[in-house]
């Protein structure tokens, strides 16, 4: 913290100037909220101001390098390969993570990939990993990156040392309804990719009715600046802006949606989810220096050859899962039937999906306790004839089928007019 920083001085300047603040301003507020010389009520007080002034770009960058240095930061110092990460800013249905990961390992580059659970409508990695039996994802620092060197991934929990500045303002964020502003969100996340010291890095950023943000211009804006603190942090980024505005694999829920990632590996099923991941793969692959439809070539090969799931088997085994989950796992996740399967009872065609609420559901159907098996499958796609839907219910708790009839005949919107599949990849920003 600046030897001159004082919380009352801070605060005036915050209100009263309207002139961007550099890094150091940065660096002692966000060091003295992290250290707790800034009070909750300070802090809010003094972020309200400044999101009304407007946050810069550069600005940006400077929370971004703050909340940063709040914590620890991994590093990958012999690696012999790149080391590559992904986000994605939230999806239903998507569970690219658990194929893009072993994807990218099994074509040399290293996965170093710190997750969290489940955020809103959307599923989290670790929740869907914690449905594969004995699967750990509390590895300390060490074990971590010894298995990055050893098998080229890891999946793991971040742990309470990496910015903790972002758990801290999170919470506070949520209280004074600023969850939503783009520059907070572009350093929350660039923050917590940037302490995991991967030097590569695709966003895969939402567009549409489940986005985060729900406005597509300002998702776009969320994209550049997410691109632009990592480059002004020296690492290689790329934003995929994807379209979700229908679920964009087969299963909603933790265990339903494993399978969906094996059943891609296996390459007994691809569709947009298996074409999603190639892509996020395929431009990691491009960062290295690769022309991107070679990358891309050696991606698909590598998944049509068996190599990545060889590698998703690897990464089981090494955190303690059962490994059998590859080649049977309806039994060993332990999903039985559905329930009840729903189907529209309109004619015509579907013309627009409520995504978000399926991602809602999903949870709803799991209960207060989350049944990891709980869920949804579906094969719903905007432009479908709606006699050709078909949704699987799996919950514990057959109570839930008649709320979710009604869910479904909510979300599900059919009219007698011709829709267009939306067009899966919408933009990359390099
Ligand atoms: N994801 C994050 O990590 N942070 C946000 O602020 C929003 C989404």
């Amino acid at each position: 913290m600046p030897e001159s920083f004082t919380p009352r001085q801070a605060l005036q300047r915050a209100r009263h100037d309207p002139q961007p603040l550099d890094a150091n301003d940065w660096r002692g507020v966000i060091g003295a909220f992290t250290n707790g010389a800034f009070t909750d009520a300070q802090m809010a007080a003094w972020l309200m101001a400044r999101v009304l002034h407007g946050i810069s770009v550069d600005e940006a960058v400077a929370l971004t390098d703050a909340m940063l240095h709040s914590g620890t930061q991994l590093t990958h110092k012999d690696s012999a390969a790149p080391v590559v990460d992904k986000h994605s800013t939230g999806g239903v249905a998507d569970t690219t993570t658990l194929i893009v990961a072993p994807l990218v390992a099994s074509v040399g580059l290293v996965m170093a990939k710190l997750s969290g659970g489940s955020l809103g409508h959307t599923g989290g990695t670790l929740d869907k990993l914690a449905a594969i039996p004995g699967f750990r994802t509390d590895l300390d620092a060490d074990t971590f990156l010894a298995q990055t060197r050893q098998i080229g991934v890891a999946i793991a929990a971040a742990t309470r040392e990496l910015v903790p500045a972002d758990r801290l303002l999170y919470a506070l964020r949520d209280h004074i309804e600023l969850v939503d502003d783009t520059a907070l969100i572009a350093a929350s996340i660039m923050s917590k990719k940037l302490a995991t010291g991967a030097t590569h890095l695709v966003l895969d950023v939402k567009l549409g009715q489940a986005s985060i943000l729900g406005d597509d211009s300002e998702t776009r804006a969320l994209a550049q600046l997410c691109v632009a603190i990592g480059k002004a942090h020296g690492r290689h980024v790329t934003a995929v802006l994807s379209d979700m505005n229908q679920p964009l694999g087969p299963a909603i829920g933790n265990a339903l949606e494993v399978r969906a990632a094996i059943d891609v590996l296996a390459g007994r099923t691809f569709g947009r989810l298996g074409e999603l991941s190639l892509k996020l793969a395929a431009e990691l692959l491009h960062q290295t220096g690769v022309p991107f439809d070679t990358a891309h070539q050696q991606v698909s090969d590598a998944l049509h050859s068996g190599a990545a799931i060889d590698r998703f088997a690897q990464l089981v085994v090494a955190q303690g899962g059962d490994v059998t989950v590859v080649t049977d796992p309806t039994v060993v996740l332990g999903l039985g039937e559905p329930v009840a399967v729903w189907a529209p009872s309109q004619a015509g065609t579907v013309t627009a999906i409520d995504t978000r609420r399926l991602g809602v559901l999903a949870r709803e159907l799991a209960g207060a306790d989350m049944n990891l098996r709980a869920g949804l499958t579906t094969n719903l796609t905007l432009g479908m004839a709606s006699d050709t839907v078909a949704v699987a219910l799996y919950t514990d708790n057959p109570a839930q089928v008649a709320h979710a009839t009604a869910v479904l005949d909510a979300a599900v919107e059919i009219a007698d007019v011709p829709v267009q599949e939306p067009p899966l990849i919408q933009t990359v920003i390099r």
